[in-house]
């Protein structure tokens, strides 16, 4: 979705989008229902937990010896196990949606030096290309990707505010 922007190879090289620490193990992707049945053909041992009125993360045992949790659907050589079939959240990353006092914004999180190094200029009329409708649009029919806001991500754009 965001190739555009972001390279496919430059996504490659870095990966920190799938590998999450105590303070960012919120972010883990949001796993819709087919998403999960397919998580579980690929990895049977994986366990889950319910997020929200129907989808799912990641159960989270213990963290490795470096003190992260790496996406169990990260192959270390190949990538996303999901291919091109990826969780929403993954999709749009680094952007992100977030509910502050009950509105809505598109977000993005700081840690993805490739887009924080765009101007914002570029990052909004990205967004305003269309990716925002279609952010917002899935959050109206999957509200639990909307996650609380975090004051650590700037907000680009809030929802219902002409653009
Ligand atoms: S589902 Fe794929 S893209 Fe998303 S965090 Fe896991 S490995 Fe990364």
């Amino acid at each position: 979705m965001l190739t555009k922007l972001l390279s496919r190879e430059t996504c490659a090289k870095c990966r920190l989008c799938c590998i999450f620490d105590h303070y960012d193990v919120w972010e883990t992707p949001v796993l819709s229902q087919n998403i999960k049945e397919t998580a579980e053909k690929i990895l049977p041992d994986a366990e889950f937990i319910s997020k929200g009125t129907r989808s799912y993360l990641f159960r989270i045992r213990e963290f490795d010896e470096d003190d992260l949790f790496r996406c169990p659907l990260l192959d270390p050589q190949k990538g996303c196990m999901l291919g091109t079939e990826k969780p929403f959240d993954c999709q749009i990353w680094p952007f992100r949606i977030m509910e502050l006092d009950g509105r809505q914004a598109i977000t993005i999180a700081p840690i993805c030096d490739a887009m924080m190094a765009q101007p914002i200029g570029t990052l909004l009329s990205f967004l305003k290309e269309g990716l925002a409708d279609t952010i917002f649009d899935y959050a109206a029919e999957n509200p639990d990707v909307v996650k609380p806001y975090d004051s650590m991500y700037p907000v680009l754009l809030w929802k219902d505010k002409n653009f």
